[in-house]
């Protein structure tokens, strides 16, 4: 049994305006009081980040957010820096989710200088990566993963990422109701964990939280989750519905 602690966290991506935010978070609010063996994170969008900071203020929850500039600040338009994310609240911020990079162009590159400023303005990142389906039946899984994460921590040194929680996230199992088996979840796991203790020390990976994300709901959380190196979940679609999310936070019960 690992002594690291759960963390359960939602991804809200582009869904409520402010009054539905704030209306969800004070229900998650009641429905996780008391919650302290498992932590919560949600992470709505950036305008609605601060009145979800006012509302969960006062109850465990975290605030995260989805993504972030690498740089403090200047002419980048429509971008928010890490300092902005801390000054709304955050104490979490997404980085590299397989929607950014497939979407967008977020590429490793720009993933390991967003994972420095957000680790430099004392926010923990939630770096995901994940393998698409036709790199897994290329049997390219490891090789992939290896990859994204040895070039998203590049030149990072151990003191720099003690705030880090990874998050594997297999591409085809994302909005697409297939999840990773746990067994496959495991598998991966495991392999990621052993490969961050070749980059930063075996006690740094033992330490290390490791999330599963794709298509994670009630019915499979709780066989997910008793998997020895799966440290909890990043959920897109179940985390909007306050009382199913409460129920992925409470898959001990
Ligand atoms: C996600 O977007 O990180 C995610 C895992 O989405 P879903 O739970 O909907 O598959």
């Amino acid at each position: 049994m690992s002594n690291r602690r759960p963390l359960i966290a939602g991804n809200w991506k582009m869904h409520k305006t402010g009054k539905e935010a704030v209306e969800a978070a004070k229900a998650l609010k009641a429905l996780v009081a008391g919650v302290t063996s498992v932590e919560v994170m949600i992470a709505p969008t950036f305008t609605t980040l601060a009145q979800v900071s006012a509302e969960i203020a006062t109850s465990p929850i975290a605030l995260g957010a989805q993504n972030m500039h690498w740089e403090p600040k200047g002419a980048f338009t429509g971008e928010i820096a890490a300092d902005m994310l801390v000054d709304a609240g955050c104490r979490y911020v997404i980085l590299g989710h397989s929607e950014r990079r497939q979407f967008f162009g977020e590429t490793d590159q720009t993933v390991n200088k967003k994972i420095r400023a957000a680790v430099q303005s004392g926010l923990s990142p939630v770096f995901c990566i994940g393998e698409s389906e036709a790199e897994r039946e290329a049997g390219q899984t490891f090789s992939v993963l290896d990859k994204q994460i040895r070039k998203g921590l590049e030149s990072f040194v151990l003191q720099d990422l003690q705030a880090l929680v990874v998050a594997y996230e297999p591409v085809w199992a994302i909005g697409t109701g297939k999840t990773a088996t746990k067994e496959q979840a495991q598998e991966v796991h495991a392999h990621l964990r052993a490969e961050l203790g070749q980059m930063f020390g075996a006690d740094f990976a033992q330490r290390m939280r490791i999330l599963y994300g794709g298509s994670v709901k009630p019915s499979n959380v709780k066989e997910l989750m008793a998997m020895p190196d799966v440290d909890g979940a990043l959920v897109g679609g179940a985390s909007l519905d306050p009382e199913t999310f409460s129920q992925l936070v409470h898959y001990q019960s």
